[in-house]
């Protein structure tokens, strides 16, 4: 697989900025990004190619949820792995409007 330095079609909806560093990759093959200009973390979603994992706490639970395809993870060094749907997660638990629930977090590298 070949490694992009940074990804066009994307932007840090934090900035604005379409340039990110490539840091890491997790155990499931999940790339570990940061935003150059605000320094956020972020997460490439290897489920669909498209969208950024995002950290938000759901009725006091860490979630990590792609923005695009939805897939949801509980910890960052198990995004990739074996996780659950957003729509699964907040069923199973029957958590009313959930979207409006979350409070999201923004990482940033220490
Ligand atoms: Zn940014
Ligand atoms: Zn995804």
């Amino acid at each position: 697989m070949q490694k992009e330095k940074n990804r066009p079609t994307c932007v840090c909806e934090s900035c604005e900025s379409k340039t990110f560093s490539f840091l890491s990759i997790n155990k499931h093959g999940v790339e570990k990004w940061k935003c150059s200009s605000c320094n956020q973390i972020k997460q490439w979603c290897i489920c669909c190619d498209q969208g950024w994992i995002e950290h938000g706490v759901l009725e006091e639970k860490d979630i990590y949820v792609c923005d695009e395809c939805e897939a949801l993870w509980l910890s960052r060094e198990e995004a990739g792995g074996e996780g659950s749907a957003w729509w699964k997660y907040t069923e199973e638990r029957r958590i009313e409007e959930p979207w409006k629930k979350v409070d999201w977090v923004k990482d940033y590298e220490k």
